[in-house]
């Protein structure tokens, strides 16, 4: 197997703002992982918040040799050696396990959603994320998109009159459900529970990381308290963090690019099902390769939030598509590109 990688750099149709950052690109790397001429194809998504850059995953996948592995079957293997190369890295390791099971789905003749066993017909519909930005901007955007999602989701977590503006600019133009990202925002778990019962009354589904990342108890407070359930998602970074999360949240939001990659995103929705919490999937800012490969695993998931392609202008993937909202899985094999 042959490893190469290409920077790229995502241009956003709109400046992309959430609680502490604003932005109009998004660095990725593109990988291709080679095997008797069948091409799998990763990538890397890089946001400026998280400490990788394409300098970094260039470093690291410098290190990463996959001559010596014949079989690009044995994903187990490979993900150990993968994640023993160097500690941190997830989004580097993502690249590398998203084009294996490429790769891999492809030498089988399959697409991953139907060698997990899952029904294409199950994946969910898309939240479409409507940045922070003024009442009147945000009702504009709203107005834009309302036609063409079943579910919004909201970036919240500034001041108590902010984040209310921003709701009500929404609920001024469309009744769409509403799923709500606090990122870390609200400081006690008053505050929180404050905001999320106000934000139940105005049609809001779920609640993604309320309070700062560290502080479970208040967080387990305020699931126990909450009307809506409540989802980790700076909490949660891999499998490793799933069982300790059980009576904290409702659920985890499973990113490939915090986890690894597939191996291990499958694994935590598993466990987290076992452990009876509900299964988001997320991303970032990615193209279609991301997107296609994430979606793979949407068919088990209550909520998706894999929007994340249509918000930039040059993608140069095609995969899965999102249709009137849903997410519509390829039945091309590996994570269904259609290159
Ligand atoms: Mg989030």
């Amino acid at each position: 197997m042959k490893l190469s990688w290409k920077p790229y750099t995502l241009q956003l149709r709109h400046v992309f703002a959430i609680a502490n950052s604003s932005r109009t690109e998004t660095p990725v790397v593109l990988t291709q992982i080679e095997h008797e001429g069948v091409v799998g194809y990763g990538e890397a998504s890089l946001p400026p918040y998280l400490p990788e850059t394409q300098e970094s995953v260039s470093r690291f996948l410098e290190k990463v040799h996959l001559e010596a592995f014949g079989d690009p079957l044995q994903l187990e293997e490979l993900w150990e050696y993968l994640d023993g190369v160097e500690d941190g890295n997830m989004a580097a390791k993502a690249a590398v396990d998203i084009a294996l099971h490429d790769l891999a789905g492809k030498l089988i003749g399959q697409p991953w959603h139907r060698l997990w066993g899952l029904n294409p017909e199950k994946a969910p519909a898309t939240t479409y994320t409507i940045g922070i930005d003024t009442p009147n901007v945000v009702r504009e955007k709203t107005e834009e998109v309302a036609a063409d999602f079943h579910i919004l989701k909201v970036k919240l977590g500034r001041s108590e009159s902010e984040d209310k503006a921003m709701v009500e600019a929404i609920r001024s133009v469309s009744d769409l459900p509403i799923s709500v990202d606090a990122n870390q925002g609200w400081k006690t778990a008053r505050q929180a529970l404050d905001m999320i019962g106000w934000l139940h009354e105005k049609g809001a589904v779920m609640i993604e990381q309320p309070m700062p990342k560290h502080d479970l108890e208040n967080m387990a407070l305020v699931t126990a308290e909450s009307p809506l359930p409540i989802f980790a998602d700076e909490s949660v970074q891999g499998l490793q963090d799933v069982a300790k999360l059980a009576g904290v949240f409702s659920g985890i939001n499973i990113k490939l690019m915090k986890c690894g990659g597939l191996r291990e995103a499958w694994k935590m929705a598993n466990l987290a099902k076992c452990l009876g919490m509900k299964v988001m999937i997320g991303c970032m800012t990615e193209t279609s390769c991301a997107i296609s490969a994430a979606s793979q695993l949407s068919p088990l998931a209550d909520f998706a939030d894999l929007d994340g392609a249509l918000l930039i202008s040059n993608d140069c993937f095609s995969g899965t598509k999102i249709m009137n909202g849903k997410i519509c899985l390829s039945h091309r094999p590996g994570i269904g590109l259609d290159v």
